[in-house]
């Protein structure tokens, strides 16, 4: 496993096309998350560690209760540990205060949900331009990455379409392009496929694996090995403790 090192960037030979860059995107040490109600304490995670790579498609599956939406909560910087550390690109997060973490949900994460939670009286393109409208990106940017992002997910002639508008697998498409339209290090997606139909799911695990080919770094969260099977490298979790590593697809 290699040390954490933030200077492995420049020291990389930019005229070398080939040369393989090993920049950890996702540093995850012996983070525990202890959830108390009451008398009763829960351990959702329990000393779990893991590294992600620049350009890595993971996919992190486990069982009802496992811990997923917990450590996603943390990838997502949506909450921190309860001890040990998390690192977005180099960033301590547990160190952060809510107006830093809320800048990088902003501008570094793009979060996919089961339940696409596009607003519903927004069309595709106002929906994809709210990341960029709170990052205070003026008005002509916004629109133009915006249709970008759109045309990227093959919804361009949707755009003045509002989520009722759309069919599941297509607001999905509209949530990819809305995680997509910030450039952010990270896609994370949480059971993106969830709440589609087996067309409509492919279809989004499709889009999410040309965003894999361009060098996009995606976390999904599944409990599906179907899902799961599209990816580079599952991690497992079991009762919040990652189990052995195993090589999902072939990539
Ligand atoms: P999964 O997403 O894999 O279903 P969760 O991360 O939601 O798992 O839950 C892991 C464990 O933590 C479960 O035992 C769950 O009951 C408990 N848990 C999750 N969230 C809370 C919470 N806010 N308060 C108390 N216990 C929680």
């Amino acid at each position: 496993m290699r040390g954490h090192d933030d200077t492995a960037e420049v020291r990389i030979d930019p005229t070398d096309a080939h040369a393989v860059v090993r920049r950890p995107v996702i540093e995850v040490e012996d983070v525990w998350k202890t959830y108390r109600t009451g008398a009763f304490e829960v351990d959702a995670l329990r000393g779990v560690s893991c590294t992600i790579d620049a350009g890595e498609y993971v996919a992190i599956m486990g069982p009802s209760g496992s811990g997923k939406s917990t450590l996603m909560h943390i990838l997502g910087c949506l909450d921190v540990p309860t001890s040990g550390t998390y690192r977005l690109a180099g960033d301590d997060v547990g160190s952060m205060a809510e107006e830093e973490l809320a800048h990088i949900r902003n501008r570094r994460i793009g979060f996919v949900f089961q339940q696409f939670n596009l607003l519903a009286s927004l069309d595709a393109l106002r929906n994809v331009e709210l990341p960029l409208l709170y990052a205070g990106v003026a008005r002509p940017e916004r629109r133009r990455r915006a249709l970008e992002a759109l045309e990227r997910v093959g919804l361009i002639d949707r755009v003045d379409h509002r989520p009722g508008e759309l069919s599941g697998g297509q607001q999905q498409r509209v949530a990819v392009a809305r995680a997509l339209v910030t450039d952010p290090d990270l896609i994370l997606a949480d059971e993106p496929t969830g709440n589609l139909d087996s067309v409509s799911a492919r279809d989004v695990m499709a889009l999410l694996d040309e965003l894999h080919r361009s060098g996009r770094t995606i976390v999904l969260i599944t409990h599906d090995a179907d899902v799961a099977e599209a990816s580079g490298r599952a991690l497992r979790i079991l009762d919040g403790q990652f189990g052995d590593a195993v090589t999902a697809g072939s990539r």
